[in-house]
């Protein structure tokens, strides 16, 4: 692996920079778990777009400017050190795009990338149920074929942005007589559609932005469907090494908490216990540790390898690491850490306490770090299922 930058790369940084600094909005936009946020974040992704910036490594026919991985990196590295907004339709970006890219039709492409890229529709996941979470193959919602339609029925839960989502990308079981991973179909709902309802949940934090859909009868073309039919499992398989294994948190976002995380360390470093510093180097440490990891996993890519089971200790090391930087920063602020933004004694506190209650759930999403555990045990190590 060689760490030096091109002079093709360098000068790709800079376009993106200069780029973000004309462009990043002054203030943060308010949280897209809000009805008011969820559009605000719109309009920026569409401004995005526009600047051909949403989503870098795809075709430029897609909405993208076919930039390469490691060009994808350099994207993210700029974005966070711009602060700029997080992206709304991570779900429809970094999942969905690279399982349409890799599965989809020409007519999906051309049908559903665009919009994606511009954020015009927001996807939402649809893979939980109340019976199936960790046990993803126990899934019991169906789309049963009707000639040129499925007819679906059942429930999906724990959406994320389901409740202000347009679309919903799920696993539906397409055989009724199937079992576990066998039978099932990947198909795209419109959540607008007759016989579908969106209810939504809400978060630790206040905001209802988590949904739980239920399908009564509802109606979606043939066409809707990813991937042959009874072959969702596998479509969905290469969605979830995406997930964990590169596109959905990439080293940036932790590389500028760690940053954050030594700021905040500097700024209260007088009133705290000296064991904290020792914390904060560490958190730091593992997120450049990260970044490199990463790197050396866009190279094996762009050398023609595949993100495999190995995913799963990315997963469980950004969850952790997440964690671990919150939990560092409200030791830092110790009882100030549960003022709101808004509290008149708030200077300084930023929005830690909200970034600590989501990272308590990323040992949680993109499936539990225990799963996670079993998979490295059994197809990495290859250690005997029981
Ligand atoms: C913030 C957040 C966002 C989410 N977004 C989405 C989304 O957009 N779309 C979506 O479809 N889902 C989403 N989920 C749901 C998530 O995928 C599930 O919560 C997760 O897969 C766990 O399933 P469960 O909640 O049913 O827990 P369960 O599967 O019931 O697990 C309960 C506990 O038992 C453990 N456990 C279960 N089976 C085993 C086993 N075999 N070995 C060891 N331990 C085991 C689990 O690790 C967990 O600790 C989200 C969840 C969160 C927290």
């Amino acid at each position: 692996m060689d760490l030096t930058y091109t002079p093709k790369q360098q000068a790709f940084r800079a376009e993106v920079r200069a780029w973000l600094e004309r462009h990043t909005p002054a203030r943060p936009l308010a949280s897209f778990d809000t009805r008011q946020g969820f559009e605000e974040h719109r309009r920026w992704e569409a401004e995005l777009d526009a600047g051909g910036w949403s989503m870098v490594p795809w075709p430029v026919e897609y909405g993208g400017r076919g930039a390469d991985l490691l060009e994808w990196l350099i994207f993210e590295e700029e974005y966070y050190r711009a602060s700029a907004p997080g992206r709304v339709n991570q779900n429809g970006i970094f999942l969905l795009g690279p399982t349409i890219m890799e599965y989809g039709t020409p007519e999906q492409k051309a049908r559903f990338l665009p919009r994606m890229a511009s954020s015009d529709e927001v996807w939402a996941q649809g893979w939980s149920e109340p019976n199936a979470g960790s046990d993803m193959a126990a899934i019991q919602a169906t789309a049963i074929r009707d000639t040129d339609h499925y007819v679906i029925n059942g429930q999906k839960t724990w959406a994320s942005r389901g409740a202000y989502a347009h679309w919903l990308f799920g696993l539906f079981r397409s055989d009724p007589g199937s079992e576990r991973h066998h039978g099932l179909s990947f198909i795209l709902v419109p959540l607008d559609s007759p016989g579908v309802t969106v209810r939504p949940i809400e978060k630790l934090n206040g905001k209802a932005a988590f949904a739980e859909i239920f399908f009564d009868d509802a109606r979606v073309p043939v066409e809707h469907r990813v991937g042959e039919e009874g072959q969702g499992w596998k479509v969905a398989m290469a969605t979830a090494s995406f997930e964990r294994g590169l596109m959905l948190r990439s080293p940036a976002r932790f590389q500028r908490t760690a940053a954050r995380l030594v700021d905040l360390y500097r700024e209260n470093a007088g009133g705290c216990e000296p064991s904290l510093r020792e914390k904060v180097v560490e958190c730091w440490m593992r997120a450049e540790a990260y970044a490199l990891e990463t790197y050396r996993t866009v190279c094996r890519l762009l050398a023609g390898g595949r993100i495999g089971a190995e995913a799963s200790l990315n997963k469980i090391f950004w969850s952790e690491l997440d964690l671990a930087m919150h939990e560092a920063a409200l030791e830092i602020l110790g009882v100030r850490a549960e003022l709101l933004p808004e509290a008149p004694a708030a200077e300084g506190v930023d929005d830690w306490l909200d970034g600590y209650l989501f990272a308590l759930a990323g040992p949680i999403y993109a499936g539990t770090n225990e799963i996670q555990r079993n998979v490295i045990a059994e197809r990495v190590l290859g250690l005997p299922r029981k």
